[in-house]
């Protein structure tokens, strides 16, 4: 008997009772708060938390449901979180009576989507951008090095990372103003200063840290989905042109920590469960403390959407799948920590651009227009090298079932002038 909702859910709705996914939201005059979506709704759990619904030795008698973050309920780890979808499936199902049957108190549990602000779902501490995709690396090494040299010898050895920004990682719907600073073209002498002419977009996912780890002790790979709590949506905004001039020899710095955009809803684990892939062989085979039993990757499929503010709709630029990436996030988690280094509830770790060997699953425009030589044609006839003022990218993404979606939402920005 397949799990059912009192709730009418839609079999292209990105949030079915099989879904529940975790975000922070805001009604208008009211506080922030922990809610999960379901159809169009939002379930407020601070109003379930005081009616005494969570209260189970999973929660440890902590409250975490009042609150403007998830930190709380994530330093609890995968037994609370278990715990509280159990719950939840089980209140939201067709044969509980609790809520179907009590128009009162749906009152007070339910709000529309479209009646709240979503907020950033977690207070982020740290964020950490990886570089996992290998058609992503080697499309990026082609064009700086050539096809012989496109990976440097590092990278099937570790996922290589940098550490980002996480003062300036906001949730969608968020304007993305177009930043300044350095550049130099190969042929100029000295650098100029102004807006970037390069903007671009990268199609990413990343994942929440739970508990975390403590200074100094390693999380080994086959114990690192402990501390995944679960999944967004991200852009990763990169102005190409500050980045050729700054990155050598330290890597990306303002051209990448001006704004990095996540979806609000954060999709946990078991719900991605029944979409568990094996990982792809890995050769050479990596060093064993990245070799987990039993290593896995997700199918999720992933597409990034622009529409320019002559467009009427938008226009689909990548199609790509969570799949394309080469390292799996048990091993980016073990890497991260493997000197010691402690990762905190809230903390931020990204994919890197997720690009397939396809053309159409490119993950950025860097590599759709190869650097601007051929530049995208959109249906109204304009072309885009690089985004523009007045653009909006908008990355969305689920996970196909037999009938339902485990979807992700969407994280969308619009690129607003320098002068604005
Ligand atoms: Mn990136």
């Amino acid at each position: 008997m397949p799990l059912e909702s009192f709730i009418d859910v839609s079999a292209d709705s990105h949030f079915p009772i099989q879904n529940l996914p975790f975000g922070v939201f805001q009604r208008k005059g009211g506080k922030p708060g922990v809610g999960v979506a379901i159809s169009d709704l939002v379930v407020d759990l601070s109003v379930l938390e005081e009616l005494g619904h969570f209260r189970a030795p999973e929660f440890q008698d902590q409250k975490v449901f009042s609150e403007d973050s998830l930190n709380k309920f994530l330093a609890l780890g995968r037994p609370a979180w278990r715990k509280t979808r159990e719950i939840l499936q089980r209140l939201l199902s067709a044969e509980t009576p609790t809520l179907r049957d009590d128009a009162q108190l749906r009152k007070k549990v339910f709000h529309t989507q479209r009646d709240v602000v979503m907020k950033l779902p977690a207070c982020i501490g740290n964020y950490t951008d990886f570089y996992s995709s290998y058609h992503h690396a080697h499309n990026v090494g082609t064009m700086l090095r050539g096809p012989e040299n496109a990976l440097m010898p590092n990278w099937k050895w570790l996922p290589v990372a940098y550490h980002g920004r996480a003062s300036s990682v906001v949730v969608s719907g968020t304007d993305v103003h177009r930043p300044s600073g350095q550049i130099k073209s190969p042929d100029a002498a000295v650098p100029t200063f102004g807006p970037t002419k390069s903007l671009d977009y990268e199609l990413e996912m990343a994942f929440l840290i739970g508990p975390g780890n403590s200074l100094g002790k390693p999380v080994p790979s086959d114990r690192a989905i402990d501390h995944i709590f679960g999944f967004v949506l991200m852009n990763d905004w990169s102005a190409r042109d500050i980045q050729a001039w700054e990155y050598q020899p330290l890597g990306p710095f303002l051209a990448k920590n001006f704004c990095t955009s996540i979806s609000p809803w954060v999709v946990t684990l078991e719900a991605l469960e029944p979409f568990r892939k094996p990982l792809p062989l890995q050769d050479p085979e990596p060093l064993p403390y990245l070799r987990g039993e039993n290593d896995f990757t997700f199918d999720i499929h992933l597409e990034a959407h622009l529409q320019t503010s002559a467009m009427k709709a938008p226009q689909i630029i990548t199609r790509t799948n969570f799949q394309n990436l080469y390292w799996s996030v048990a091993q980016q988690l073990a890497h991260h920590t493997v000197n010691g280094c402690n990762l905190k509830p809230g903390d931020l770790l990204a994919s890197g651009t997720i690009s397939g060997a396809r053309e159409e699953s490119r993950g950025c425009m860097l590599e759709l227009t190869w650097r601007g030589a051929n530049p995208l044609k959109l249906p109204n006839g304009e072309t885009r090298k690089w985004l523009e003022d007045g653009d909006t990218l908008t990355i969305s993404g689920w996970c196909q079932g037999d009938g339902y979606r485990i979807g992700f939402g969407e994280v969308a920005g619009r690129i607003i002038g320098s002068d604005a």
